[in-house]
């Protein structure tokens, strides 16, 4: 089933505004929400809208999304982009929390048990130049919490029972009241005793004591695509924090540092080198061999190259990440100047200026001709 656009929807243009989204959100959010929709597909089409949101509402998702529409998650890989955005788990208690919060009488408790998204995590990875460029298979280790074994994620002992804590009877919520000058004033705030969980656990799990939930080092295969650059990213699916009451998991966003090449140097999928050659190859010609990242490759270099030439050596780059193609390698030449000349050398130089003259360019539209009509002025 391919996926509709995030813009359609939202029913919003493709420039719609952050309010304009935020609008739209609220209306459709209200109209689909489970809880108060019971039409058999409200809960679909809620996770659609609030997908499209999730995306639309963030700069860097919502250009990366105009610019490549849905991303097919390949090989378990999503969403390619520059730079990083990490604001931790989205989840969709917290949306709901943000619009329906606050507002007057009207405000909705919070389900101390709703399944709540698990935190995003980032990783940094740095690779060689050679392994951005080829793609690389690896296995990473990651620090995570996860759903306490012992226990089922329960918190409490095996054989015992959580409980209902008795102080909220289970709301996460307590009263507070007040008296002042105008009246009794009755407060809502999180339970103190259970801290919002709404629970009572008499006998805790010895090994997450309590918490349900413990740190691991969670071991990943990773699949670095071919032709990955600096700054990109790589989400993998459900591999963050785990859920909370048996919401997803969050992503493992992984964020690639590329170290630089001896003598190579990329932009985009282009590959940049200089190539040095002598007086004598750039004078007469001559065939130099020059390396690649797929090994070495003859380049003809025609009689009378001057420094700065440049040459494109075609398919010699980088694939493009997305596989669109393959980009190529530019040599840029440069002419080196002999410093230690023997004195058979220096005669030979002698001999050969005196035969081409003094000057490199003598005639009448030459570089120097020019200099010489600009000082007269002419
Ligand atoms: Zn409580
Ligand atoms: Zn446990």
């Amino acid at each position: 089933m391919s996926k509709r656009d995030y813009y359609e929807v939202l029913g919003v243009s493709k420039s719609a505004s952050k309010d304009e989204l935020k609008k739209a959100y609220r209306k459709l959010s209200k109209q689909y929400h489970p809880d108060i929709n019971k039409e058999a597909d409200a809960a679909d089409k809620f996770k659609e809208i609030k997908e499209a949101y999730e995306v639309l509402s963030d700069d860097q998702k919502r250009s990366h999304y105009d610019q490549f529409g849905h991303t097919d998650p390949n090989q378990g890989f999503g969403g390619f982009g520059g730079g990083s955005d990490f604001g931790g788990g989205f989840g969709f208690e917290d949306i709901f929390e943000t619009f329906f919060g606050g507002q007057g009488g009207g405000r909705r408790r919070r389900d101390p048990n709703a399944p709540r998204q698990g935190s995003d995590l980032q990783y940094t990875m740095t690779l060689k130049f050679e392994e951005a460029a080829f793609g690389k298979e690896t296995d990473i280790e990651i620090p995570v919490e996860e759903s306490c074994d012992t226990c089922s994620g329960t918190g409490a002992k095996p054989g015992t029972k959580v409980e209902t804590c008795s102080n909220c009877r289970g709301t996460g919520q307590e009263s507070v009241e007040q008296n002042t000058p105008f009246g009794r004033i009755v407060n809502r705030r999180t339970c103190s005793v259970c801290k919002g969980t709404g629970k009572s656990i008499p006998h805790k799990c010895s090994t997450c004591h309590g918490a349900g939930r413990v740190k691991k080092r969670n071991t990943i295969h990773v699949k670095i695509p071919a032709g990955i650059d600096d700054g990109q990213q790589l989400r993998v699916a459900g591999k963050g924090e785990a859920g909370v009451n048996g919401g997803p998991a969050g992503d493992l966003y992984i964020v690639f540092h590329v170290r630089n090449h001896e003598f190579f140097e990329r932009d985009g999928d282009d590959v940049y080198c200089e190539m040095p050659i002598t007086f004598a190859q750039a004078a007469l010609g001559d065939e130099v061999e020059v390396p690649t990242l797929h090994g070495k490759v003859k380049l003809k270099v025609p009689a009378g190259t001057q420094t700065g030439t440049n040459f494109r050596l075609k398919g010699k780059g980088i694939a493009n990440v997305r596989g669109y193609g393959q980009g190529d390698q530019h040599i840029k030449i440069r002419v080196v100047t002999p410093t230690k000349l023997s004195e058979k050398q220096k005669q030979l130089m002698r001999e050969f200026a005196e035969v081409s003259g003094q000057l490199p360019d003598e005639n009448e539209d030459g570089f120097f001709a020019k200099v010489k009509r600009v000082l007269k002025g002419e």
